[in-house]
């Protein structure tokens, strides 16, 4: 184990669609690994490490409802997917060692552990990964604000965004040549103007609990520990 930089305890929140890979839906085992490594790698540093994982790859609520379905039915939905994902990121890095904990917010025994704060935080003790499932439990939230609320019950210094690009830009630096990267942002900033970091609910409630957010790529292989040993580029929203 090397020195953990200056984090102890730290959230990853990752969205459903970062573990489909180039197919259009669903679940890529060969991408769900490489995280599980980049994740195995940090928890080698000494951190302790929490993890929310989307649902988009599998279900979006709000997609559910454009076609009909009652919005807190297709939100229930989108609940149980990032349930499937937690379960595939369990496997995934138990196979290479990694000792996990899927903790769901909805109670589903058979499936996983149900949420009791003071349990997480043991297991977080023990150096177990904690994958945090089925968001908060409620409709109308993202597991953005899952990820942020978790982080805040588990004391963790940061939330860590794994998205394609690194960090916060002024507009989508895939399609325009000349997008700046922010390196650092305020809550506010990225409030105001719609920078897209995390929902509304989830920046506010980060901003709250002085929370930071660090935005960076999670396809740059190595890149979640570069970012923890202060290596990288990110922008990093306070
Ligand atoms: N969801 C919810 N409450 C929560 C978290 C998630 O209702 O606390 C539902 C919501 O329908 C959302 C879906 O689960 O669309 C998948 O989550 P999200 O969109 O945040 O996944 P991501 O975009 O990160 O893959």
């Amino acid at each position: 184990t090397e020195p953990g930089g200056k984090y102890a305890r730290v959230m990853l929140k990752i969205s459903g669609e970062a573990l489909m890979g180039d197919q259009g839906y669903g679940l890529h085992p060969p991408t769900v690994q490489r995280i599980a490594e980049e994740v195995k790698s940090v928890q080698r540093m000494g951190v302790e490490i929490c993890m929310v994982i989307g649902g988009g790859n599998i279900f979006r609520g709000l997609q559910g409802s454009a076609q009909g379905m009652e919005r807190t039915t297709a939100d229930y939905m989108g609940m149980l997917a990032t349930v499937m994902n937690a379960l595939a990121m369990q496997s995934a890095l138990e196979s290479i060692g990694v000792f996990t904990r899927v903790i769901s917010a909805i109670p589903m025994d058979q499936v996983c552990e149900p949420y009791i704060r003071r349990r997480a935080v043991r297991h977080l003790e023990k150096k177990r990964v904690c994958i945090f499932a089925a968001g908060t439990g409620n409709p109308y939230f993202t597991t953005d604000t899952a990820a942020t609320l978790r982080a805040s019950e588990m004391g963790c210094e940061a939330v860590f965004k794994g998205t394609k690009v690194d960090g916060v830009y002024d507009k989508d630096p895939k399609k325009f040549a000349d997008a700046k990267r922010y390196d650092r942002v305020s809550y506010d900033e990225a409030l105001e103007k719609h920078l897209g970091v995390m929902d509304a609910t989830a920046i506010a409630l980060a901003r709250d609990n002085r929370l930071p957010i660090i935005v960076f790529s999670l396809d740059e292989p190595g890149g979640f520990r570069g970012i923890l040993s202060g290596q990288g580029t990110y922008t990093r929203v306070d």
